[in-house]
């Protein structure tokens, strides 16, 4: 059974998006089968690993259409253990198509659930990137996800955020994905010289107590160069800070999926 994590949160600029493509292929570098899927309609993670939005052939909209029959919705990306189904919202009109297919919030897991079983495919890790807003698309994705890792910007606002979003997918777990679990805060763009990221992690440690992980994630610029060079930042150079943090967190998570027995 593939373990799907949504990675959300809200509030945009986070990275999301950087924590989603760098996981997974930390995670594939860790021989793990792994599937990335965007939905966010912008496609950035689609596009910060070299494939065109606008032109790839089959994706998230067919998945969410389940018009996959006679498509290829995933492709390859990078690595033998990685793929990726893009985000291929080409216009507005479309993206309004999409958004509302996921009215039907348990459309996404119904539909994924029968694509895997059709195409006799099994992941390790389903990772998921979502848009920076509560709503259909990205509770689709909820009400699919095993565990939900919320990145969390060193900032006193996107404290805050993450408050209300925890709220939130409170009375999802008491509602309609009881099985779903908060795999952790991860703390991104650290710094750990200032004073302002050493304060965000005390107080997301008193806010959120138990859920922030050991592992952060530093700001580096070799992050940022990475989607420019549209690859995952190990690829580019595996000693840059942010690399060695992401291949930890993939650690990490590889470490708790063996303690909860998936
Ligand atoms: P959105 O909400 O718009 O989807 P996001 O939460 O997915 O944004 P990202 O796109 O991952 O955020 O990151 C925003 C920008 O910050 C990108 O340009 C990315 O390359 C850069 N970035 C992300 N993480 C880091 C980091 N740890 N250090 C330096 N730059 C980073
Ligand atoms: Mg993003």
């Amino acid at each position: 059974m593939s373990h799907i994590i949504a990675i959300a949160n809200p509030k945009g600029g986070v990275g999301k998006t950087t924590t989603a493509v760098n996981l997974a292929a930390s995670l594939a570098i860790s021989n793990r089968k792994v599937l990335l899927i965007d939905c966010d309609p912008n496609a950035t993670l689609t596009l910060s690993l070299g494939i065109d939005s606008e032109s790839v052939a089959g994706g998230v909209y067919e998945l969410y259409a389940g018009s996959f029959n006679h498509t290829k919705i995933i492709h390859p990306c990078h690595l033998n253990r990685l793929k990726i189904m893009p985000s291929n919202i080409a216009d507005s009109e479309r993206e309004s198509r999409l958004m509302a297919l996921a009215k039907n919030r348990a459309g996404f897991k119904r539909n994924l659930d029968s694509w895997l079983h059709r195409e006799k495919l099994d992941f390790d890790y389903i990772i998921v990137d979502s848009q920076p807003i509560l709503n259909d698309l990205t509770m689709s994705v909820l009400y699919a996800a095993d565990s939900v890792l919320i990145p969390l910007q060193c900032s006193f606002y996107a404290l805050r955020v993450v408050e209300r979003f925890i709220k939130s997918i409170k009375r999802i777990q008491e509602g309609v994905n009881r099985k779903l679990i908060i795999s952790g805060v991860l703390l991104t763009f650290f710094e750990k010289n200032t004073r302002v990221s050493r304060r965000t992690k005390t107080e997301a440690e008193l806010i959120f107590p138990g859920m922030v992980l050991d592992v952060s994630i530093p700001k580096n610029t070799t992050l940022n160069l990475a989607s420019f060079e549209k690859k995952p930042v190990a690829l580019l150079d595996i000693t840059a800070p942010g690399a060695e943090a992401y291949l930890a967190l993939a650690q990490n998570i590889i470490r708790s999926s063996r303690k909860r027995n998936y």
